[in-house]
C-alpha cells in the first residue's frame, strides 16, 4: 500500500441512517481510512442523535460547514408519522437537508456519473448534466384561494412607509375558480444565481438559466436580469475559465437539452427544477448513480448521494440478508469534497487520489462488477441474473482492489 496522502484542512463529515449508514461505514474503512490522514470534524445525524440532542447537532453541523467550506454528508432520514412511532420521536425533527440549506443560503446542484455501460435514454447525452433548482418561493410559498363564486380578486400591495397602496385586479370571476398569489424576494435570487455562477466556474461548465419572460413579463424578467447583472460581475472568471453564460426560454432549453451532448450547468426556478431535475436523473439511469452537491454564493460546499436511506434495502440487511446496494453516488460525495479541499488547500495529490478513486470506481462498474440496480440497467430487466451482479460489500471491495493498483 502507497504511504497516506495528508488532507491539510478538516473536511465535516455528516453520517446518516439506514442502508445509506451501512454502506458509509465500509467506504471509510476501504476506500478512505487506509488512504488519508484526515482531520474528520464527525457528526452523527443519525434519527437517535437528532432525537437527543434536540435537533441541535443538525445546525451544529451546518455551522461546522460554514466554518471549514467543504461537508459530506451520508442520507438520513426526514420524518415523517411512521418515523416518530418507529423511532419513538419526541418531535418531528425537521428535513436536515432543509437545516443544512436555510443556513448555508445554499443551492442544490445534481450531477449523473457517466459510465460507458449503462445508456442515458437520451442517445446524445455524452456528459453530465448538472442541474441547479432554485429551492425557495414560487409555487412553493404560495398562498391559493378556491374561488367559490362570482366577485374580484385583487393583488394588493401595502408599503411599510403607508404610502399609497398598489391594486392590480388579478380577475373578474364569472363562477368558480381558482387564484393565488406567489413571490420571490432579490434576495434568495441573487443568492441563487451567485451559487449558479460560483459553482459553473469551480466545474469549469458553461452556464444556462431558463425562464419564461416573455410571458411573466415582470417576474421571470426580475430572475433574468438579476441573473444577468451577477454574470456581468464576473465577466472576467467567466472569460478566464474558459466558459460561457446563455440564457434562454425554458421551452427552448428543453427542445435543446434533448439534442444536447451535455457538459453544462442549468439553473432553474424552482418548478421547472422539481420537473426537470427528476426528468435529469431518470434519464440517465440509476438514483445510484446521482449525485448533488448544496454550494453556498461564496463557495462553500456539502456533497452527497442524491437518494435517500434506501430503507428497502436496509429492511434486508436487518434480517442478516446481504443486499446489493450501490454506493457509487455516496463515494463520489466523498470524492466531490476531497477535491473541493485539494483545490482550496492547494494540495494536488488530495485531488489526485480523489481521481484515481472515481477512476476506480468507473472502471469497477465498466469491468462489469455492478450492483443490481446497474444489473437491472444493462441486462434491461427488472429481475437480472443473479450471477450478474455483486452484494454491497463485494462490490466496494472490488473498487479498492482496483485503487491499488491506480496508486
Ligand atoms: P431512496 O432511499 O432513495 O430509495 C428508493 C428506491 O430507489 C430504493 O428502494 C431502491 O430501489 C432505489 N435506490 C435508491 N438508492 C439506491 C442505491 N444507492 N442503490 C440501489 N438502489 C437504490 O428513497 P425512499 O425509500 O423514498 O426514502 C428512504 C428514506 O430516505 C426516507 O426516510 C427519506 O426521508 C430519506 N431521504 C433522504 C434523503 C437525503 O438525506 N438527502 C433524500 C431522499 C430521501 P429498489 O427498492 O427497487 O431496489
Ligand atoms: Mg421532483
Amino acid at each position: 500500500m502507497a504511504k497516506k496522502i495528508n488532507v491539510k484542512n478538516p473536511i465535516v463529515e455528516i453520517d446518516g441512517d439506514e442502508m445509506a449508514r451501512v454502506m458509509w461505514a465500509w467506504i471509510k474503512e476501504y476506500l478512505i481510512t487506509p488512504y488519508l490522514n484526515i482531520n474528520l470534524e464527525y457528526y452523527d445525524l443519525g434519527l437517535l442523535r437528532r432525537e437527543e440532542t434536540k435537533d441541535a447537532i443538525t445546525l451544529d453541523a451546518a455551522k461546522s460547514i460554514a466554518k471549514h467550506g467543504v461537508g459530506v454528508k451520508c442520507a438520513t432520514i426526514t420524518p415523517d408519522k411512521a418515523r416518530v412511532e418507529e423511532y419513538k420521536l419526541s418531535k418531528q425533527w425537521p428535513s436536515p437537508n432543509a437545516t443544512l440549506r436555510a443556513h448555508l443560503d445554499g443551492t442544490i446542484f445534481r450531477e449523473p456519473i457517466i459510465c460507458k455501460n449503462i445508456k442515458p435514454a437520451v442517445n446524445s447525452w455524452k456528459k453530465p448534466i448538472i442541474i441547479g433548482r432554485h429551492a425557495y418561493g414560487d409555487e412553493y410559498k404560495a398562498a391559493e384561494f378556491t374561488v367559490p363564486g362570482p366577485g374580484t380578486v385583487e393583488l394588493v400591495y401595502k408599503p411599510a412607509d403607508g404610502s399609497q397602496p398598489t391594486v392590480l385586479t388579478v380577475h373578474e370571476f364569472k363562477g368558480k375558480g381558482v387564484t393565488m398569489g406567489m413571490h420571490n424576494t432579490e434576495k434568495s435570487v441573487r443568492s441563487f444565481a451567485q451559487a449558479s455562477i460560483t459553482y459553473a466556474l469551480q466545474r469549469k461548465t458553461d452556464l444556462w438559466f431558463s425562464a419564461k419572460q416573455t410571458i411573466l413579463k415582470q417576474y421571470d424578467s426580475f430572475f433574468m436580469n438579476i441573473f444577468q447583472e451577477e454574470v456581468n460581475k464576473r465577466k472576467a472568471d467567466f472569460e478566464k475559465a474558459g466558459i460561457t453564460y446563455w440564457y434562454t426560454l425554458i421551452d427552448d432549453t428543453v427542445a435543446q437539452i434533448m439534442k444536447h451532448p451535455g457538459g453544462v450547468l442549468w439553473a432553474t426556478k424552482n418548478r421547472d427544477g422539481d420537473v426537470m431535475s427528476d426528468m435529469i436523473a431518470s434519464g440517465f439511469g440509476s438514483l445510484g448513480l446521482m449525485t448533488s452537491v448544496l454550494v453556498s454564493p461564496d463557495g462553500k460546499m456539502e456533497t452527497e448521494a442524491a437518494h435517500g436511506t434506501v430503507t428497502r434495502h436496509y429492511r434486508q440487511h436487518q434480517q442478516g440478508k446481504k443486499t446489493s446496494t450501490n454506493p457509487t453516488a455516496s463515494i463520489f460525495a466523498w470524492t466531490g469534497a476531497l477535491k473541493r479541499r485539494g483545490e482550496l488547500d492547494n494540495t494536488p495529490d488530495v485531488v489526485k487520489f480523489a481521481e484515481a478513486l472515481e477512476d476506480a470506481n468507473i472502471k469497477t462498474i465498466e469491468g462489469g462488477t455492478v450492483t443490481g440496480d446497474l444489473a437491472r440497467l444493462i441486462h434491461d430487466t427488472p429481475k437480472p441474473p443473479e450471477d450478474s451482479y455483486v452484494d454491497t460489500e463485494q462490490f466496494i471491495k472490488a473498487i479498492a482492489k482496483r485503487l491499488e493498483s491506480n496508486l
